[in-house]
């Protein structure tokens, strides 16, 4: 029997525009209003990259969704670490990229079409503007309003991490995921890199504080900063610009809440917590949210509380578990330097296990020959220590 609630979600980004889609689907009769302050073809940076694995479980969930997002995304099948200027690919991965406005209208025509009415250009200051709704959904991101009016229900903590990062982009064609290390007199600057068309990419710069400062990128304008990037990575991009969209400099936050639902007040994706873009799965965490509350939802009976508790019962030992990941490789990222006197074999698998979601047999199995190689050197290096 389809339920007969009505619904305010607040953020139409990916978590937003999934629930209110699934749960619509499901239930006609519900009223459902996403309120999205953007107008609908605006969105901070470029693109944003999935492993195929993420989007493969939507499958069983949007099917529809599913081709029509991997139908509009950019492949690529392999990873490429540069330390010490050499390159080690690593193969059997493969990554869909999409520029995040194509994303987004995918995903609110696909709302739209299950009758989710979405409110452009309208942000929700406070929750006084949503009185009667029975069910409130904060999908407002990692600033979000919703949690900041209720944050001594929903205890958040969040943490700027340490490292800085600049958001680029760059017309030049990488082949594969890029992920350059690359040693300067002032310390360790990395890039981020992965194509999200077939002639555009984002490019992420992060660097230790120390290092920003030491290179003066404290005092240099938005302009001198990206000559500058471009200039570090000259030799990896070709004589290609770095392309900037309002790319200023940012400590990323890490956001955790330590209640996720008060009273019919719910908070999922980025706004709920963050994973960090060093892992590069904020999305997938913000879908894994929409589907398991409106799951809870759908299967609630119209019994908002029973529904919420059951969202938190059914999601956070998951979610939770991929934070723990999400702070080993933060960890990872921000003391690089002390990795750095690794061979790029050595360090590729490093990084590679990073996060302890990766293991020896994982790696094998997806490039038997990068690991052949990476044992080799190993065994040789053992060799030379025992004669
Ligand atoms: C540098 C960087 C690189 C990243 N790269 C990747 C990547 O490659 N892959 C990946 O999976 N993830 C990546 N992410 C993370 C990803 O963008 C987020 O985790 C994901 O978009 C979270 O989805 P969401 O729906 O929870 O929030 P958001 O996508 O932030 O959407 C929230 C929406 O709410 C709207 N909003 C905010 N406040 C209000 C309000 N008060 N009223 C109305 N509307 C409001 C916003 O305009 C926005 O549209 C990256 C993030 C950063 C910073």
């Amino acid at each position: 029997m389809s339920l007969s609630l009505k619904i305010a979600v607040v953020g139409g980004g990916p978590a937003g525009l999934l629930f209110a889609k699934l749960v619509a689907r499901e239930n006609p009769g519900c009223r459902i209003d996403v309120f999205e302050q953007n107008p609908s073809d605006a969105t901070y940076g470029f693109g944003i990259v999935l492993a195929d694995v993420v989007l493969d479980f939507l499958t069983g969930v949007d099917a529809d969704l599913h081709a029509d997002l991997t139908g509009a995304a950019e492949r690529q099948d392999a990873i490429t670490i540069y330390h010490q200027r050499q390159a080690v690919p690593i193969r059997g991965n493969v990554f869909l990229g999409i520029p995040r406005v194509r994303l987004l209208n995918i995903m609110q025509t696909h709302a739209a079409s299950k009758g989710v009415n979405i409110e452009y250009s309208k942000r929700i200051e406070n929750l006084d503007a949503l009185k009667g709704y029975d069910l409130i959904v904060g999908a407002d991101g990692v600033n979000s309003a919703v949690r900041n009016a209720l944050q001594h229900e929903f205890q958040a903590v969040v943490e700027p991490r340490l490292n800085k990062w600049a958001w680029y982009g760059t017309c030049h064609r990488f082949d594969s995921v890029e992920l350059i290390f690359e040693q300067t007199p002032y310390g360790i600057f990395i890039a981020h890199s992965y194509r999200y068309a077939a002639d555009a990419g984002t490019f992420v710069i992060e660097c230790h504080p120390d290092t920003w400062k030491r290179a003066g990128l404290d005092t240099k304008s938005d302009e001198e900063s990206r000559r500058f990037c471009g200039e570090i990575f000259a030799r990896y991009l070709d004589g290609d610009e770095l392309i900037s969209n309002r790319s200023l400099w940012f400590n990323p936050s890490f956001v955790t809440s330590k209640r996720w639902y008060a009273g019919n007040v719910v908070l999922i994706g980025d706004a709920l917590k963050t994973v960090h873009p060093s892992i590069g799965s904020g999305t997938r965490m913000a879908f894994e949210d929409a589907v398991a509350l409106a799951r809870a939802v759908n299967g609630g009976g119209g019994d908002v509380a029973a529904s919420l508790a059951e969202f938190e019962r059914s999601r956070r030992p998951t979610a939770d578990g991929f934070q723990d990941a999400a702070m080993r490789s933060i960890l990872w990222y921000e003391t690089a330097d002390t990795r750095m006197h690794l061979t790029p074999l050595e360090f590729a698998y490093n990084f590679m296990m990073r996060t302890g979601k990766v293991n020896r047999e994982r790696l094998r199995k997806i490039d038997p020959d990068f690991l052949a190689a990476y044992e080799a050197e190993a065994a040789g290096k053992e060799m030379a220590e025992q004669a």
